[in-house]
């Protein structure tokens, strides 16, 4: 897309003029430090979803999508200091990848019909399901419960998490929605809601954050597809492609699910085939 290209141009010049001080300068003194930005790459992750993308401060970030994050920049040809971590919540996702302000985004990002329409994806590189999660001394409920039931839940503005909620999993549900999802675990601890409902990856990430707090329902209520996201017609597609192909094959999925996933109990399925 326009930015990479613009981006490798920079390298490109920035190489070159490297080239030249080496030339006019053979006694190798002088440096004039790095270049300036352009040799770094700027992806989206989340922030606060422990086990999935989680900034731990200043430039640690850790998490299941933060390491295929990483794998695919190295893949792409940047060590791991170059890479410029962007806050994606859910919300911004489509928006910055149209603007250009990532080059992509791996943040439990679900690939759907909708949002092909303006992003494009590779994936899916794993698959979660819709749950509940509810304080430790909360009822158990089923989805033919939940569909009826007059709870209050919290989600996040611009997911499929909520969408799911107002058009079929719980319609008479009164639903709260934050920016992010650990502002939901504030509510629910506060009982200011009933549940916080998303993905089973994200809620297993809280459960074990918050022990003994709470408890997933585990209702499998959809499947989410995860897929990097990507602006339209990215040049990169085919090597992320391959990135998350080699992730996959090589193992690293696997480590990634039972370092990010095991801790939270979660139980780790087959990785999944890609598609897109
Ligand atoms: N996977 C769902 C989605 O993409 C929910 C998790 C999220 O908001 O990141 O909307």
């Amino acid at each position: 897309m326009r930015f990479s290209r613009v981006l490798r141009a920079g390298a490109a010049i920035a190489a070159a003029s490297l080239a030249l001080a080496a030339c006019a300068n053979p006694g190798g003194g002088g440096d004039s430090g790095d270049s300036g930005g352009e040799g770094t790459i700027r992806v989206g992750i989340k922030f606060d979803q422990p086990g999935m993308g989680q900034k731990q401060g200043e430039n640690n970030y850790t998490g299941f999508d933060v390491e295929l994050a990483k794998f695919i920049a190295k893949e792409l040809g940047y060590e791991e200091n170059q890479i410029e971590f962007k806050e994606a919540v859910s919300d911004d996702r489509e928006t910055m990848l149209k603007n250009g302000d990532v080059e992509y985004i791996v943040g439990t990002y679900s690939i759907t019909d909708e949002r092909k329409e303006v992003v494009d994806f590779v994936g899916p590189y794993f698959i979660a399901h819709q749950d509940l999660l509810v304080r430790k001394d909360y009822p158990d409920l089923t989805k033919e419960e939940l569909a009826k039931a007059k709870i209050k839940l919290c989600s996040v503005t611009g997911s499929t998490s909520a969408a799911n909620v107002k058009q079929e999993l719980a319609k008479n549900a009164d639903l709260k929605e934050y920016k992010g999802y650990s502002q939901c675990v504030g509510a629910l601890e506060s009982k200011a809601v009933d549940a916080l409902t998303t993905d089973d990856t994200i809620l297993a990430g809280y459960a074990a954050q918050n022990e003994g707090k709470f408890k997933l329902l585990g209702l499998k209520l959809t499947d989410e597809h995860y897929g990097v996201g990507l602006p339209k017609d990215s040049d990169i597609k085919d090597k992320v492609k391959a990135a998350v192909q080699k992730w996959i094959d090589d193992g690293h999925w696997e480590e990634a699910a039972k370092k990010y996933l095991g801790p939270a109990g979660y139980e780790i399925p087959e990785p999944p085939t890609l598609e897109d």
